[in-house]
């Protein structure tokens, strides 16, 4: 039999084993050579609560070589700290060497690490509830921190010292935030005590991993309480430079945050915080957090549109169309509802604009507009900011079904040309 290439591609391949099956393989292969080897962590808490674990990470007390050696098709990722990744079926399955974290120098990783056994590495993770290990073989919790009374109490708590590990690692904080809104867990006095404190150290994380913490938190039915949980605890002012300007309305996001339907979007849950500032505020945040030149754009879309459907018996079938044109409508819908509902007001002006968005066909939304430049310059109209003038005019009444043909509308062209030739 020839040796298994290392270099074969796995991932192309159907997976054809479950996650769970996949790692229970590799704890049973650790625990066959004579390792302790154990499911750690987030995936834990989610079995011991009856939810689906989004993925299954094993801890063993193997160093990498050894890892490695029992799985051939495996890539080192964190070399330094022991996490090398081993496919089995088809599935990718992260497995970290036990161990302990030294000297945090940067208040998120720790320097270096030293590999040790499982109580070692329960205590160094950050909360109670993601500190337990648990034996799929044996079928056994493993449990050094006290988490699975936390799981039952519905409590978050910082493993330790919550002071400590706050300041050795901060991005901790959001971890607590969110964990707390996932799972709708209260945050344990002394943990939360030692959060307010350290609160504006959360300034010293990378915006990349905020950004990432805040699509998470804020991507989830719990972001109304994520987002009480960032005020109250005063990450929220330090979570950009500038954040401490929307503190001052931050009772209406919380309301309207409270009114998003659950699966709104990260972006519509960014524009519903972001509500009532100026675009430039509302780009310079999401620079500031990293976000994707989309999630800009959309967000900056949806702060600027905010108040258009607030009137829909002001909304033309125009304006409508033009709304809906951009592919971020469904969020201004969303927000729309949604303020209402933070408002008090009945939703009957949400419904009133959702019929009518429904009853416009797809095919009518951005038609291709009925005149171009080409046909006033055909007309000799000479070109300049006039042509945008125009053009805008005649396309908004083709939108609003006033001009039903190309003949209707190259009148109108000329009839502007006319009337604005004449203003010039
Ligand atoms: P999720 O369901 O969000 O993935 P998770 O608990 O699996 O939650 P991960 O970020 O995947 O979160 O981390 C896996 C485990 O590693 C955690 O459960 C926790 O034990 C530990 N951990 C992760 N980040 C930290 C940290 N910053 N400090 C200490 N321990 C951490
Ligand atoms: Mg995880």
């Amino acid at each position: 039999m020839s040796p298994p290439n290392r270099h074969a591609k796995p991932r192309s391949r159907r997976a054809s084993v479950s996650p769970l099956e996949a790692a229970t393989t590799v704890v049973r292969t650790l625990q066959d050579a004579g390792h302790t080897a154990l499911f750690a962590g987030g995936c834990v808490r989610d079995m011991l609560r009856g939810a689906e674990p989004e993925d299954y990470d094993v801890a063993t007390s193997a160093p990498p070589p050894a890892v490695q050696k029992l799985f051939p098709r495996s890539e080192q990722v964190g070399a330094k700290f022991g996490v090398i990744i081993v496919h089995v079926g088809g599935r990718p399955i992260e497995v970290a060497t036990f161990r302990r974290d030294l000297d945090y120098a940067d208040g998120r990783r720790p320097v270096a690490v030293e590999f040790t056994d499982a109580r070692e590495d329960a205590i160094r993770r950050d909360f109670t509830v993601n500190g337990m290990f648990f034996d799929p073989i044996r079928s056994e919790v493993v449990d050094y921190v006290g988490g699975q009374t936390d799981l039952r109490a519905g409590i978050i708590r910082a493993i330790g010292d919550p002071e400590r590990r706050f300041s050795e690692d901060h991005l901790r904080l959001l971890r607590g935030v969110r964990l707390a809104a996932k799972l709708d867990f209260t945050i344990e006095p002394v943990t939360w005590a030692a959060m307010k404190e350290h609160a504006p150290e959360i300034a010293r994380i990378s915006p990349e991993r905020i950004r990432e913490e805040l699509d998470r938190m804020l991507s989830h039915s719990g972001r109304a309480r994520a987002f009480g949980e960032l005020r109250e605890s005063g990450l929220l002012g330090y979570l950009w430079p500038t954040a401490k300007e929307i503190l001052a309305s931050a009772d209406r996001s919380h309301a309207m945050l409270e009114a998003l339907p659950a699966n709104a979007r990260f972006e519509a849950a960014l524009a519903a915080i972001l509500h009532g500032t100026h675009r430039a505020y509302v780009e310079e945040a999401c620079d500031s957090l990293r976000c994707s030149n989309d999630t800009k754009r959309d967000v900056a879309w949806l702060v600027a549109h905010e108040c258009d459907l607030d009137d829909p018996a002001r909304v033309r079938l125009a304006d409508l169309k033009l709304l809906m044109a951009n592919a971020a409508f469904p969020d201004l819908l969303a927000l729309f509802g949604a303020k209402l509902r933070a408002l008090g007001y009945p939703p009957t002006a949400f419904e009133e604009v959702s019929r009518r968005a429904e009853a416009v066909l797809p095919q009518d939304v951005a038609p291709p507009p009925l005149v171009t430049g080409n046909d006033l310059a055909a007309m000799g109209v000479g070109q300049g900011p006039i042509y945008k003038k125009i053009l805008d005019r005649v396309y908004y009444a083709q939108l609003n079904g006033d001009i039903a043909d190309a003949p209707a509308a190259l009148q109108m062209a000329r009839r502007l040309a006319d009337e604005l030739g004449q203003q010039a």
